[in-house]
């Protein structure tokens, strides 16, 4: 679990922002501290509303990266002019407000499935299908509470998210610490079982989003799992499957399971299988025993691969873990290395996102954004933000379709055309990755 310092400027907006972040990072078990000294993670929720505060941003940005190990800034300046704390030579991730939470750890699993009961919030419903894992990862500390994968039938799973539907939910996100050994712990991995059979037993129009699953686990289902996707529209066609590293080596000193191939076989797998699919991944920057042979290895791994989706983080330890009792690389190092590979993020997200410009899309508008706007996601669960919703007369909950009109590192920016065609899809596609 992290220490972590927060700090947030601007409006009441932006605060409810910091709140929202603070509540999930306490459930998750990470930990505020008074200082980014003392802190694993710096996080600063920026504003932007005239020049003169910009330039008390980017001076406190630069500050915030000389007193602590990692720095993330998020919020409205981030958001909107990301590209200038990069042009001032500053190494932060800039991330939307709501993939905080989840890049404050370590690399580790997300532990916000405490318990297994669903919650629904708004349209959102969550769905911890299992709790724990199979992995014993050498940096990891969310295994001591976890522990080993527990894994209740699918009958049960299915049932909770038809309760769910009937609640309201539009959206269920299915989650766990990894969901790709759902059933291990029975003999079977289930996860394509699961979804397959909350798709065709129930009724009514709502999307399904799956969440994190260790490339082990996905490498032996690839091809049971791109089917059930391909087959069923109610499936977001995203797959979030941390690989951490392009070395075998550093993987095996992780203890993570996977090789480098399987993660490759399972993405040209769902390749195959989807005409368009958003591939997340995350990877650790400078483990004690990354070489620069290593490091590059991982960022050619980045390049061939080309996600959409990238959370770097820059390793920490992690007290009573095995990585903390290696030697670990400077500072300075650990830095350099995780600013060249924030940089190539930045410039093959920013191209899959310019490639979307001018496409329309079906999206379920999902939740409320700041000010007048909404968020939305289109099938492959890209985030797309409407502006003037009250405007455009859109309610969360509605599927519609938008012309997509620009975008920052995080999100797309669309204005609606109009209603869901009846019968199909929106016709501008593109190969992911393209
Ligand atoms: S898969 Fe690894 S990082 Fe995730 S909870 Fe298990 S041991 Fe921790």
């Amino acid at each position: 679990m992290a220490r972590y310092h927060i700090e947030t400027y601007g409006c009441t907006s932006n605060r409810g922002e910091s709140r929202a972040i603070e509540q999930k990072l306490r459930d998750a078990g990470h930990r505020p501290v008074d200082s980014p000294e003392a802190a694993d993670v710096a996080i600063m929720n920026s504003c932007t509303v005239v020049e003169k505060t910009e330039r008390n941003m980017i001076r406190r940005a630069e500050e915030l990266q000389a007193e602590t190990a990692d720095l993330i800034i998020t919020g409205c300046m981030a958001l909107a002019q990301g590209e200038e704390f990069e042009s001032e030579g500053i190494d932060a991730r800039i991330l939307h407000w709501d993939d905080v939470p989840t890049a404050v750890g370590n690399g580790e699993c997300p532990t916000t499935t405490v318990g297994t009961e669903p919650i629904l919030d708004g349209v959102i419903g969550i769905l911890p299908i299992a709790r724990g894992c199979m992995s014993d990862c050498s940096y990891c500390i969310t295994k001591h509470a976890t522990g080993k994968i527990d894994s209740p039938p699918v009958e049960e799973n299915v049932e909770k998210a038809r309760a769910l539907v009937h609640a309201g939910a539009k959206e269920i996100r299915i989650t766990g610490q990894d969901t790709g050994v759902y059933g291990w712990d029975e003999g079977e991995r289930k996860l394509h079982t699961l979804l397959d059979r909350i798709c065709t037993e129930i009724d009514g129009e709502f999307r399904v989003r799956v969440g994190m699953a260790n490339p082990k686990g996905l490498h032996g289902i690839r091809e049971e799992l791109a089917e059930v996707f391909a087959d069923h529209d109610e499936l977001y066609n995203f797959i979030h499957a941390p690989v951490q590293s392009g070395s075998n080596d550093v993987l095996g000193d992780m203890r993570r399971q996977h090789q480098v191939s399987e993660f490759i076989e399972t993405v040209e797998t769902f390749d195959e299988y989807l005409d368009e699919w958003t591939l997340s991944t995350d990877f650790i920057v400078g483990f004690p025993t990354e070489t620069d042979e290593d490091h590059e290895q991982s960022m050619e791994l980045f390049r061939e691969i080309r996600p959409e989706k990238v959370n770097v983080t820059r390793f920490s330890k992690r007290p009573n873990t095995d990585a903390a009792e290696m030697d670990g690389l400077g500072g300075t190092l650990k830095k350099k290395r995780s600013k060249a590979m924030s940089e190539l993020k930045h410039e093959i997200v920013g191209e899959a996102y310019e490639s979307m410009v001018g496409t329309r899309r079906e999206v379920l508008v999902v939740e409320e954004g700041t000010g007048d706007s909404v968020k939305c996601r289109d099938d492959a669960y890209r985030q797309i933000i409407v502006q003037n919703a009250s405007e455009h007369g859109l309610e969360i909950g509605e599927f519609t379709t938008v012309e997509v009109t620009g975008h920052n590192t995080v999100y797309a920016l669309a204005v609606p055309v109009g209603p869901v065609p009846a019968g199909g899809k929106p016709e501008d596609r593109r190969s992911r990755g393209a």
